[in-house]
Order: structure tokens, then C-alpha cells, then sequence
């Protein structure tokens, strides 16, 4: 890693050379919410102008970029007897502006899944090598977990990396790309006082959070915890609307659909991004579903993203960015249902208040 220190014009003259000059995506205020809040997205910017830099956090992540919602692998052509498959890996450059350290931990944990596995996926791989990413630091919103998961810091996933230091940024360089892009701006080496600064701004970060969720040894508890009456006390909230896991930066989930065109002289296979929570998602041939339970579905995204991948001594997926929980219309979020399922493991199997009896 190479540092170096910015004055946040340049840096904006930085951002703007860029983004004009690539298909770039930025965090931009699209609404504002009942209570009057601004609601943010990553969206299309071509000017810097067009960039809030002092957003607070984006309504969904910037996976979509990465992971579309729905994307072609595959058009078929049919010639009489014959067919032809025609597939494309091929990804424009994209920059990518503003992201933030728990949503580059969430593209960290998605290059695990799907570039570092043993069936790497090529459509990821040419997108992922293909962005630019800057991520910027901020103060944690006060739902925030994401210190309680170990990811409101990051040193790796992202180009160029900015911390708010005053009147400048302390860059953190990873990537000779960003070095040399940076070269025709003008930056300097930091010094005491800007070291100095670093460590404060650092400090005053791991401070401001106001939520914590004790997730020590949260994998075994969701072992003992697998016929819990809390799962059936969420679950009963849930509408199976599958929002949590589409604004999640780290869910993964898909399913394929082969579809014929009207023609019939060829055909396409399509990825949609899916969630564990929707009615269908474990529904097998014959009509069979394994999972035909609201709790069932709701247990099984909490046991992908907490416990799936600590079992075999990685990591938990969650990152901690409490998407879900503000999106969610029935008031299900992760605070809750893991204080919930520690509550019920520490009162000794002595149900929690309003969870139903175990059967
Ligand atoms: S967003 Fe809430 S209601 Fe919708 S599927 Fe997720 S947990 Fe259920
Ligand atoms: S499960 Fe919720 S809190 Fe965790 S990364 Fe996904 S959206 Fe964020």
C-alpha cells in the first residue's frame, strides 16, 4: 500500500477527470423518505458535481454492478438440426465512487464465492477486474452493526481509498492503476500531523457506533438454536417479499430460466437474483417444497449469512451494513432476531416472551 494526502479539491478534480471519462457510478439522492431524510443510491454520474460525498448510506448496495438483478449467460441460435451456443464474458470498464468499508468487505466476501471457489464464475470475474473502486470512510449510522462484524475498517478490494482528514483525504493506494492515475494530480507524501489526524479520525469512527451485536460464537448458537421458537416468531412477521436480500451487498442467491423467443428459432438462459425468503426458493421438481415454513426460509438466511461459512472456518457473510433491517416493512432485522436467539439460549430453553410454544 502506498499513502499519500490530497486536498479535497483536487481530489474532486481527481474524481471528475475520471468519471468523465468512464462509465462511472456514484452514490446520488434519488428521494427523500417519510420522516424527510434523503434516500441515496449508486447510480450513472458523469460529472463530480453529480457525487454526495457526504451521503450517509445507500438504500441498496452497489452489488447490482457486479451481480445484476437479471443477466444473460447464454443466447441459443438453432439452425434445422443444429444449434449454437453463444456466450460473452466480456464487461466494460466501470469506476465505481464512494463505497464504504463494509460494502468493499461485502465485494471481498463475493470474490470468495465466486472467483476464489472451485467453479469460478466468468460473467463476475470480467465485471470485478474490469471496476475501479474508491471507497470512502464515514461516521456509522445509528443502526450500523457493522464494527460488530469486524468490517467498519477494510485494507483490501478497493483501487484508492479515502479518509476523511479535514481539509484533505489520506489515501490509501492499493492498486498501480490509482498510482498512476493519481500522478497527474497533485498529492504529497502525509506527515506527523496528518498520521496524526489518521489515527484521530480512526478513533473518533470506532467510537460513534451506537449499535452492537454480540456475535461471539454465534455459529454454534445457531446449531443448538436450529428448532428455536424464534424462528417461527419472525417468521410469522415475515412477508416473504425477499427485500432483504436484494438490497444485501453480500446475498448471492440465483435462480436460471431457460426461455424460447417467440420464433422459436432461438432461445436464452437468464440469471435473476433470488432470496432464501421467497415462498418457492426450495420448491423441487414434482412440487415439493423443503422449506414451506415463513421461519424455515427466514432460519435458513440467517444460518447463510452467520453461520454457512464460519462452519468451515471462513468468515460470516454479513458484513454488518443493517440494509435489510431498514428496508424490511415487517421490522425484521438482525439485532433483534440474534439478541432474540441468545436470549432464548441463555434463559435455558425458557421461551422468550412472545415466541410461541415449542412443539
Ligand atoms: S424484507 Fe422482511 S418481510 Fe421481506 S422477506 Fe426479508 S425479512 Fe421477510
Ligand atoms: S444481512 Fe443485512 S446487515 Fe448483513 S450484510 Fe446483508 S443487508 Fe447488511
Amino acid at each position: 500500500m502506498i499513502y499519500k494526502v490530497i486536498s479535497k479539491k483536487e481530489f474532486r478534480r481527481f474524481v471528475d477527470a475520471l468519471v468523465k471519462s468512464n462509465n462511472s457510478f456514484g452514490p446520488r439522492q434519488v428521494d427523500t423518505d417519510s420522516q424527510g431524510s434523503p434516500v441515496y443510491q449508486f447510480k450513472p454520474v458523469q460529472s463530480v458535481e453529480e457525487i454526495a460525498f457526504d451521503y450517509t448510506a445507500t438504500a441498496s448496495s452497489a452489488k447490482h454492478l457486479l451481480l445484476p438483478f437479471r443477466e444473460e449467460l447464454s443466447r441459443f441460435a438453432f439452425h434445422g438440426d443444429e444449434w449454437e451456443q453463444q456466450t460473452s464474458y466480456e464487461a466494460d470498464p466501470v469506476v465505481l465512487v464512494g463505497l464504504r468499508p463494509c460494502d468493499i468487505s461485502a465485494l471481498n466476501i463475493l470474490d470468495d464465492v465466486l472467483l476464489n471457489s472451485h467453479f469460478p464464475s466468468p460473467y463476475y470475474l470480467a465485471k470485478r477486474k474490469n471496476t475501479f473502486v474508491i471507497g470512502m470512510d464515514h461516521l456509522p449510522l445509528p443502526d450500523c452493526f457493522c464494527k460488530s462484524m469486524n468490517h467498519h475498517t477494510v485494507t483490501i478490494g478497493f483501487n484508492l481509498f479515502c479518509s476523511d482528514i479535514g481539509e484533505n483525504y489520506y489515501l490509501s493506494i492499493n492498486s498501480s492503476k490509482a498510482f498512476n492515475f493519481l500522478k497527474e494530480f497533485e498529492t504529497r507524501e502525509p506527515n506527523h500531523d496528518d498520521n496524526c489526524l489518521l489515527v484521530e479520525r480512526r478513533k473518533l469512527i470506532q467510537n460513534s457506533f451506537q449499535t452492537e451485536i454480540d456475535v461471539t460464537a454465534l455459529p454454534s448458537i445457531l446449531d443448538i438454536e436450529f428448532d428455536s421458537p424464534v424462528w417461527e416468531k419472525w417468521g410469522q412477521k415475515c412477508l416473504n417479499c425477499g427485500t432483504c436480500a436484494m438490497v444485501c451487498p453480500s446475498c448471492y442467491c440465483y435462480s436460471l430460466t431457460e426461455s424460447f423467443d417467440t420464433d422459436l428459432k432461438g432461445a436464452r438462459r437468464e440469471k435473476s437474483l433470488y432470496s432464501c425468503n421467497l415462498v418457492d426458493f426450495a420448491v423441487v421438481a414434482g412440487g415439493h417444497n423443503f422449506r414451506p415454513k415463513n421461519g424455515d426460509r427466514l432460519k435458513y438466511r440467517y444460518y447463510h449469512q452467520h453461520r454457512g461459512f464460519a462452519e468451515n472456518g471462513n468468515q460470516q457473510i454479513c458484513v454488518g451494513c443493517n440494509r435489510c433491517g431498514r428496508a424490511c416493512l415487517s421490522g425484521i432485522n438482525p439485532k433483534d432476531v440474534i439478541n432474540d436467539l441468545r436470549m432464548e439460549k441463555e434463559s435455558c430453553l425458557i421461551c422468550v416472551s412472545s415466541s410461541p410454544a415449542r412443539i
